[in-house]
């Protein structure tokens, strides 16, 4: 299975793919994990990237392709992957869709979250994350057990710098700005799905399910 998951921040993305990438055993690529990696790394492409992402903005095409590219090469992708927040805009779905054509490979389906804006800024709000699985909590909707620790790996959980109110509303007006040329991109080919990501995770997730039985 090859999809891509679309959708603003703060719908459930990170979330959903991470269920997927388990239920259909392929990796799940977040092109946002890899430059946050990148970036406490303080390797050169962290450094670059690391002022896009703490004002809120995109990082620039190039680089964003460059990490992707060297992951999606791995052994592990042959039979598939869950892209989550990858392509942002319309040069990376074609930059995607060329990178696939020369694997003979293609994308099943761009599955596209919905939910309104009032609703991700309150995900975003109360968003959680363990530095060092990355899982994702909310503090009201998927409180960890213990408060400030991973069920998972027992790790840190903090608050990503990129939550906060200001930054929240610059990377919601660049998603106005960009989602929507990657939208037509997928409908013109017949590739876009929609799954309502309004309600609990149990239903988001039965909604994917059901749209990826129809796909391929
Ligand atoms: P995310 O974890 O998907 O919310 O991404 C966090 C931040 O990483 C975004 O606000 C962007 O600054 C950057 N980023 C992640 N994926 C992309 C992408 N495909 N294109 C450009 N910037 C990205």
């Amino acid at each position: 299975m090859r999809i891509a998951l679309l959708g603003p921040p703060g719908v459930g993305k990170g979330t959903v793919a991470g269920y997927m990438s388990k239920e259909f055993s392929v990796p799940h690529l977040s092109t946002g994990e890899m430059l946050r990696s990148e970036v406490a790394k303080q390797s050169p492409l962290g450094k670059e990237a690391g002022g896009y992402m703490d004002s809120g903005a995109l990082v620039p095409d190039e680089l964003v392709v460059r990490i992707l590219d060297s992951r999606m090469g791995g052994q592990d992708c042959k039979e598939g992957f869950v892209l989550d927040g990858f392509p942002r805009t319309a040069a990376q779905a074609e930059v995607l869709s060329e990178t696939m054509k020369r694997g003979r490979v293609e994308l099943d389906g761009a599955v596209l979250l919905q939910a309104g804006e009032t609703i991700v800024v309150g995900r975003l709000s109360g968003r959680r994350q363990c530095r060092e699985c990355s899982a994702i909590y909310h503090l009201r909707n998927q409180p960890s057990k213990k408060e400030g620790v991973c069920d998972r790996c027992g790790g840190d959980l903090y608050q990503r710098t990129d939550d906060a109110e200001g930054t929240v509303r610059e990377r919601l007006a660049a998603y106005r700005k960009e989602s929507g040329p990657v939208i037509a991109y997928y409908e013109e080919r017949g590739l876009l799905r929609k799954v309502s990501a309004e309600g609990d995770l149990d239903v988001t997730l039965a909604g994917m399910r059901e749209v990826l039985s129809h796909l391929g």
